[in-house]
């Protein structure tokens, strides 16, 4: 048979020796990553995950990246413990196949929302309370993508000693475009209440007394706390830089740029502990403190040495907190000069059909007969357009995809405070 010649011609060359070849081709143009974690734990419910040399077969070869993930649980660590558990799978199944690396890292975005929203339903059907923050980094050669929901930071500082915040800050007190959404999706905004008319603490979300607006997990307080990521995707210059992903406990008591000069010159292992160290110097022990840092070198400097030759130039990139997320996507690559970090990619919208609608290559097109969230197959026709019901004539067509299943369009619906969730009509009458 012809067939069973040419499979095995293929398979002359072992895939192992592919494998090492590909490596070894990699070490020269990929940077090596090196990282460290700190915890000092208070309550029990902040969890990492931590995801080296991952390899991946693409169009073009073998890849690696790595995973660095941090939960900060609440209410328990349920939702922090599944989270970890479940959501890289469900952000890699929703990558299609066969993607060479350019466009695997271009899939990463919406594969990421995606991820980010079937693991929250998942999670809903378990029916247990708690929820979590997630920040969830993946570090592709030098391309670097943050998802995050909740209050947990994840931020970078370049070789060229610029500072990057690459994760969102989900808290209804210091975030105004979050408040109207929740507002608008049914939740109410305000302080704890004393009794007394007296208002005290942060501004929380009810009914559940959450003081973020994003989370997986709290299935108890509304779908107006909803699980789609706050996406930030940039690209190092070959100089390389350290990224800090840590918890609120170290956000609430060190500032970015205290945290990333407490460790200068220390190698990611010893700089984790020691930012955590500092946080808990500063202000006490008083939530659970964890710090994940993670060098990413040009592969001939030694590891121990972030460079840091001359007094940085802070170059601040605040276009994160602009009031209007829904205006970005892919940006054009017209950047500063003195910005050697490339903004590949910045979207923060709540809106599943903002986020859903990179138009993926044309290869992959029979992607339209499955659900964009939870990747389940549907049946040509039965699929509903993630437009369905936009008022926005000529931009796109109700039979336009991408399409969601039934399930996962009821949970759209219910997250933009249209549709009745499950959970609330079948739970109390208060
Ligand atoms: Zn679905």
């Amino acid at each position: 048979m012809s067939s069973t010649t040419r499979g095995e011609q293929h398979q002359t060359v072992p895939l192992s020796v592919l494998l090492k070849r590909e490596l070894l081709s990699e070490k020269i143009e990929r940077p090596e990553i090196v990282h460290g974690q700190a915890c000092h734990s208070k309550k029990g419910e902040d969890f990492t995950l931590l995801k080296t040399d991952r390899q991946r077969l693409v169009g073009d070869g073998v890849s690696t990246y790595s995973v660095f993930g941090l939960f900060d649980g609440h209410n328990g660590s349920a939702a922090a413990v599944y989270t970890k558990e479940n959501l890289l799978d469900n952000v890699l199944s929703a990558i299609p196949p066969d993607l060479n690396r350019d466009e695997w890292v271009a899939a990463l975005p919406r594969a990421l929302v995606a991820g980010f929203v079937k693991t929250d339903k998942d999670f809903q059907q378990k029916a247990q309370k708690s929820g979590t923050t997630v920040t969830f980094v993946i570090v592709d050669g030098w391309v670097v993508t943050v998802a995050s929901v909740g209050d947990s930071r994840c931020v970078l500082e370049s070789s060229e000693g610029g500072i990057y915040y690459l994760s969102a800050d989900h808290r209804l007190e210091t975030n105004e475009e979050e408040r109207v959404r929740i507002r608008s999706s049914g939740g109410e905004v305000g302080r704890l209440n004393t009794g007394g008319g007296a208002e005290v603490g942060p501004l929380r979300c009810w009914p559940g007394g959450l003081c973020l607006s994003r989370s997986i997990g709290d299935m108890d307080i509304g779908e107006f706390i909803v699980p789609v990521p706050y996406v930030k995707q940039v690209k190092l210059s070959t100089g390389g830089g350290r990224l800090v992903i840590c918890s609120d406990g170290v956000w609430d008591a060190l500032s970015a740029e205290v945290a990333l000069d407490s460790c200068h010159g220390m190698p990611a292992e010893a700089a984790a502990p020691h930012i955590v160290k500092e946080a808990v110097q500063a202000k006490g022990l008083r939530d659970d403190t964890t710090c994940i840092v993670v060098d990413i070198l040009p592969q001939e400097k030694p590891p121990t040495s972030v460079p840091h030759t001359k007094k940085p130039v802070k170059v601040m990139l605040k276009s994160m907190f602009r009031k209007k997320s829904s205006e970005s996507s892919y940006i054009d690559k017209e950047y500063l000069e003195a910005d050697v970090v490339e903004e590949l990619f910045e979207e923060g919208s709540a809106m599943l059909s903002e986020r859903l609608d990179t138009k993926y290559p044309l290869c992959n097109m029979f992607k339209l007969f499955m659900c964009a969230v939870c990747q389940v197959e549907i049946k040509p026709g039965e699929g509903i357009s993630i437009h369905e019901g936009e008022p926005i004539p000529g931009k796109s067509r109700p039979w336009d995809g991408p399409f969601l299943c039934a399930s996962c369009q009821e949970k759209k619906e219910a997250m933009e405070g249209k549709g009745i969730s499950g959970r609330l009509s079948s739970g109390s009458d208060e």
